[in-house]
C-alpha cells in the first residue's frame, strides 16, 4: 500500500455522494470546506484521506479526487445505526449542544463507537508512511489520536472538534468520560472552534483525569499535549466571486419577483436540528405578525430546512412540529397567493444559496448552540454589494468573530422579536457599515488562513507549511 505524509480522516470521504442511507441529503459541508482549505498543500504533498464513502456493502475502490488518495472505511448498518445515529448523533450531539434535547445512552452504542474508531485507526496507521502529519476531524471519531498513537507512536497527530465542547457540568454526565478524554488527549494538538471550549477541556482533564492543564498545555505522562481555539471558516473569496456572477445576479431578481416583489426578505437556511432554534424564529415571527408590527404584503420569511438523520427519532419529531407551526401560521397570517412562510426542504446549490443570500435583506440565523455556523459566514461573504442585515445568536461560534452583527439571545422571545424588528428597520448606513466590517474580517480569516494556523501549531518542523504557500 502507497502511504503518504499528511492524512486526513473524517467520518465521510469529500466525494459527492449526496445521498445518506435514509434517502436525507448528508451536507458536504466540513470535508468540503476542508477539501478546498487544504487544496494547495495537498496538490504539492501525497496526501489520503480516510473516511466512509456511504452506504453499507464492501468498501469500493475509488480514484483519487484532486490527486487525493480516498481510502475507504467500510461500515456496516449496525455500525450505522449504533456509533454514528447513536453514540455521535443521539449521544454525544445533544451533550455537546447544551442538552437541549436529552442525550440517550445505550452501551451498545459506546461498544459500536469503540469499534468503528479502531477501524479508522487501524486504516489510518496503513496508510501513513513515517512520521506524517495525521489530522483528525470531528465528534465521531475523537477516540481515533488515542488508537492511533497506540499503534503508531511515530505520528504527528491532530484532532480537531468542529462542533462545541460543553461545560464540565454536562460533560461530566457521559458514562465513559475518562475514555473520551483520553482518546482526544492521544493528539499533539487537539483544536477547538471557541476559546471556551478549550478552557472545558482543559477543566475537564483535570478534573476527571487529574492531569496538570492550562487554556493551551496539558501535561500528559512524557508529552505535552497543546490546545487551543482554531475558528473554521468559509472560502470567502469563491462566495463572492460566486454571488457576484451575472447570472446569480439574475437569478436572484427572479426570485425576489416569485416571491412577490416584498419590500423585504427575511431568510434563514438550517439543518433541520433541533439545535438550530427553527421553533423559537417561527414564534418570534409568528408573534410579530399577531402583534401587526411585520405585514405579510410586504415581508416575507424564506424559511430552507433541509431534513437530516432522519432516523434518529428527535429528529422525526422536530419536522412534525415544525411543519405543523409553518402550516398554523399560513393559515391564519397567509393570503391566497401570500404565504406568510416559504418553507423549503429540498436542499440548494451553491449557486441557488448564493442568489437566496442576495435577496436577504435579514438573514436570520439563531441557533440554541452552535459550533461556528458556516451559513452566517457565507452569508456575509455573499454580500459582495456590502447590503444586507445579519441577525445571529450569541451561542453560534460564529458570533465570537461578527461582533457587528445584530446579536440576539434566541431563549429569549422578546429579545429575539426585538432583534427581528431592529435588523428589519435599521439604517442602511449602518448595515452597510456593519457587512463592511464583517467582509473585511472573513476575507483575512478565510478557510486558508485557518488551516494555515491549525496545522503550523501542530507541525512544528514548519515541513508541510512552506508547501501551504
Ligand atoms: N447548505 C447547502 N444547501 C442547503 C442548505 C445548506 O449546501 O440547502 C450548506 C451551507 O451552505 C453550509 C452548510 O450546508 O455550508 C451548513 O453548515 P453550517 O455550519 O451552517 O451548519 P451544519 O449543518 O454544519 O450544522
Amino acid at each position: 500500500m502507497r502511504q503518504s505524509s499528511l492524512v486526513v480522516v473524517a467520518n465521510r470521504l469529500p466525494i459527492n455522494d449526496n445521498v445518506a442511507l435514509d434517502g436525507a441529503c448528508e451536507w458536504r459541508r466540513s470535508p468540503g470546506g476542508l477539501v478546498s482549505a487544504l487544496h494547495p498543500l495537498l496538490r504539492h504533498t501525497p496526501a489520503t484521506w480516510v473516511g466512509w464513502a456511504g452506504g453499507t456493502g464492501p468498501a469500493p475502490t475509488l480514484p483519487d479526487v484532486d490527486g487525493v488518495r480516498m481510502h475507504t472505511v467500510p461500515l456496516s448498518s449496525e455500525d450505522l445505526r449504533d456509533h454514528y445515529e447513536g453514540f455521535a448523533n443521539a449521544t454525544l450531539w445533544p451533550i455537546y449542544h447544551d442538552a437541549v434535547e436529552q442525550p440517550e445512552h445505550h452501551r451498545r452504542w459506546w461498544d459500536a463507537y469503540q469499534r468503528v474508531n479502531q477501524r479508522f485507526a487501524e486504516a489510518t496507521a496503513q496508510v501513513a508512511e513515517q512520521g506524517a502529519v495525521v489530522w483528525v476531524q470531528d465528534y465521531h471519531l475523537q477516540l481515533v489520536p488515542g488508537l492511533l498513537r497506540a499503534l503508531r507512536p511515530d505520528l504527528r497527530i491532530g484532532f480537531f472538534l468542529h462542533v462545541p465542547f460543553p461545560p464540565p457540568e454536562l460533560f461530566m454526565q457521559l458514562p465513559r468520560r475518562a475514555e473520551l478524554l483520553h482518546g482526544m488527549l492521544g493528539a499533539d494538538l487537539v483544536g477547538f472552534q471557541r476559546a471556551q471550549a478549550a478552557h472545558n477541556f482543559a477543566q475537564l482533564v483535570t478534573k476527571v483525569l487529574g492531569l496538570p492543564a492550562t487554556d493551551r498545555r496539558i501535561a500528559v505522562e512524557d508529552r505535552i499535549v497543546r490546545i487551543g481555539a482554531f475558528p473554521v471558516s468559509i472560502d470567502t473569496a469563491e462566495m463572492a466571486a460566486l454571488a457576484d456572477r451575472p447570472e446569480v445576479a439574475d437569478r436572484a431578481r427572479r426570485l425576489r419577483h416569485d416571491l412577490g416583489s416584498p419590500e423585504q426578505v427575511i431568510l434563514s437556511v438550517d439543518r433541520m436540528d433541533y439545535t438550530k432554534g427553527i421553533e423559537q424564529r417561527l414564534k418570534a415571527y409568528s408573534e410579530l405578525l399577531e402583534g401587526g408590527h411585520v405585514k405579510v404584503r410586504d415581508t416575507v420569511l424564506v424559511q430552507v430546512a433541509v431534513p437530516s438523520r432522519e432516523r434518529v427519532g428527535q429528529y422525526q419529531i422536530l419536522r412534525d412540529r415544525v411543519e405543523r407551526e409553518v402550516g398554523r401560521i399560513n393559515g391564519e397570517f397567509g393570503r391566497v397567493g401570500e404565504p406568510a412562510i416559504h418553507y423549503l426542504t429540498q436542499p440548494f446549490d451553491r449557486t441557488e444559496l448564493a442568489a437566496l443570500y442576495r435577496i436577504a435583506d435579514v438573514m436570520a440565523v439563531t441557533p440554541l448552540r452552535d459550533g461556528m455556523n458556516l451559513v452566517a459566514k457565507e452569508y456575509v461573504a455573499a454580500r459582495v454589494d456590502d447590503a444586507g442585515a445579519l441577525l445571529l445568536s450569541e451561542f453560534a461560534g460564529a458570533a465570537a468573530e461578527l461582533s457587528q452583527a445584530y446579536l440576539v439571545n434566541p431563549h429569549d422571545l422578546e429579545g429575539l422579536k426585538q432583534g427581528l424588528l431592529a435588523a428589519l428597520r435599521a439604517e442602511p448606513a449602518d448595515v452597510r457599515a456593519r457587512m463592511q466590517a464583517m467582509r473585511a474580517y472573513l476575507r483575512e480569516h478565510d478557510i486558508r488562513a485557518w488551516a494555515r494556523s491549525y496545522l503550523s501549531t501542530l507541525d512544528q518542523s514548519g515541513l508541510l507549511l512552506t508547501r501551504l504557500g
